[in-house]
């Protein structure tokens, strides 16, 4: 048999985020083995948003081979240290979910047990992050690689132009062999054993695989519209099903960070990029509707308007299985978590991720796609868990939204993390999964969730010792910081964006 008849035939439909996101990383790491097709609609268009990114994908674009700052000229990108929250556990309350460490664990003891014990004296556990400091002061240089450096102990992302990323993939995925055809797929047909076989285009055209993945955005074109796979919703824990959405022109710095605010009815964004800044009010329709919500979002921008408002309707859950049979869903075709901890690219990240992990020549056994579907269960579960503690962790009456969010029977898994922290100051450690301790402690620490004991080991150092170090990690701080340019001057040494003032 020839090299290529002895190819798997993969077949992505749909050329979004997930979509180029899945073709350029199956070509740069299974090319060989793989025989790539994409087909997408430029009629029917891409979601377009997504702004916001984890530094995750940092290390997907290192591996698939591309360079970073040509990545974020042409993407408009700017830093992301965290994102700072403002108004959730009180009103008026504000703090950064720094993407970083706090303090130095000392003899196997995390710093925020020691922080616990003088926190009189400490102040906010953000005065010892390193990333809360630059973001706070519109600083960025990249991180050090020497493990004894106060600057190896933050990690960054992006923030870019989401109608930018996915044609970048294009050029890089076609590069390396993808095929893409434009047309709309009205149809995809199963086999005997009930697999999809081909899929139709309005032009006539069939095009058969052994592999699909299905990149076609919320409706699921082939998980859910051909195999009727299911979809969990978990609009009850998270209640957010709207977004209004709309660009404004820059006022003020460009900021490394960013930002969260509490609304009424849910929570608006603000994310700086190059050449403008992206602005959403995600909100409960159950508790407020559109024409407030577009009024409330518009109203509160800090720049001139530079689009019309469009609103996006979703629904929080993921599919009950993200690989059915020879499909498997990757982006809003598999799920939606709103996008409180931008984690949805991130999880097109993992679904690609465990699919190279996981696909061989021959047909996939029951048992690997079992053990696929169990690894994005933990990813999606954990990230819920991560979103709802933002909503429920806070002190907020003032409104029927924050009140019925307070008051909320949250998952079971979340009750014993919350009841672990508040009793012993204890995260519950997990291996897979996003979010590990010091996320969890700034949205703790950040919302009031303040623990009622620490490890007992935390109380060895003498009083006074432990205040000299509280006060000589924020010197060290102040003194790193000082020394960083600012984040616009770091943009324009080294990725100024190839195409300016663009809307
Ligand atoms: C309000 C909001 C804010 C968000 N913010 C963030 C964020 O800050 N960070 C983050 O990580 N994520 C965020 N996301 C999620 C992010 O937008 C998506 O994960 C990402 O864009 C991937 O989308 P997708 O490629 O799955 O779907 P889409 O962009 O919808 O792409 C679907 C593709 O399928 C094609 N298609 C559909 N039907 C057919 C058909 N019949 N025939 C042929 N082609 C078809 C379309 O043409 C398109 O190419 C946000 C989402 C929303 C709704």
């Amino acid at each position: 048999m020839a090299e290529a008849e002895k190819r798997k035939r993969v077949l992505v439909v749909g050329g979004g985020t997930a979509g180029w996101m899945t073709a350029a990383g199956l070509a740069s790491l299974l090319g060989q083995h793989l025989d790539i097709t994409l087909v997408e609609s430029e009629a029917i268009g891409i979601v377009g948003v997504g702004e916001a990114t984890l530094p995750h994908l940092r290390h997907f674009n290192r591996t698939i081979g591309l360079d970073e700052m040509d990545v974020m000229a042409a993407t408009r990108a700017t830093v992301k240290l965290g994102i700072e929250f403002v108004n959730w556990g009180r009103v008026g309350d504000r703090y950064i979910h720094p993407f970083g460490d706090y303090g130095v664990a000392s003899d196997g003891v995390g710093f925020h047990h020691f922080w616990r014990r003088g926190m009189e004296h400490a102040g906010d556990i953000g005065h010892y992050s390193l990333p809360v400091a630059m973001a706070a002061a519109g600083k960025f240089a990249p991180p050090s690689d020497d493990p004894r450096s106060i600057r190896s102990s933050y990690r960054w992302a992006y923030q870019f132009d989401a109608t930018t990323y996915a044609p970048y993939l294009r050029r890089h995925a076609e590069a390396r062999g993808v095929r893409r055809i434009e047309g709309e797929v009205i149809r995809a047909v199963r086999d005997e054993m009930g697999d999809v076989a081909a899929i139709h285009l309005r032009s006539g055209e069939e095009i058969q695989a052994d592999l699909f993945v299905d990149c076609s955005g919320f409706r699921g074109l082939l998980i859910e519209d051909c195999l009727h796979t299911g979809y969990e919703d978990w609009t009850h824990w998270l209640p957010c099903d709207r977004a209004v959405a709309a660009p404004c022109r820059h006022a003020g710095p460009l900021l490394p960070y960013t930002r969260a605010t509490a609304r009424d009815a849910g929570w608006q964004w603000r994310i700086p990029l190059q050449h403008r800044t992206g602005n959403g009010y995600v909100y409960s329709s159950a508790h407020t509707d559109d024409d407030t919500a577009h009024e409330q979002l518009t109203q509160s921008l800090e720049g001139e308007l530079l689009a019309d408002p469009r609103v996006l309707r979703f629904v929080t859950g993921k599919r009950r299985q993200l690989w059915n049979r020879n499909v498997v869903a990757v982006g809003l075709a598999g799920g939606f978590l709103e996008p409180l901890e931008s984690t949805s690219i991130y999880l097109i990240q993992q679904g690609i991720t465990y699919l190279v992990e996981m696909l061989s020549a021959g047909p996939t056994p029951d048992v690997v796609r079992n053990e696929y579907n169990r690894m994005m269960d933990l990813e999606f579960e954990r990230i819920r868990d991560f979103l709802v503690l933002h909503y429920h962790a806070t002190e907020r009456d003032d409104t029927e939204f924050w009140n019925d969010m307070r008051t909320l029977r949250i998952p079971t898994s979340l009750r014993e993390k919350m009841d672990l922290f508040r009793e012993r100051g204890r995260v519950q450690a997990y291996d897979h999964g996003l979010f590990l301790e010091a996320s969890w402690l700034a949205v703790y620490l950040g919302q009031r969730v303040v623990p009622q004991n620490y490890d007992q080991r935390a109380d060895e150092p003498p009083q006074g010792a432990l205040h000299q170090q509280f006060d000589q990690m924020k010197t060290f701080i102040a003194q790193a910081v000082g020394n960083m340019p600012t984040h616009q001057a770091w943009i324009d040494q080294n990725c100024p964006a190839i195409v300016e003032n663009a809307a």
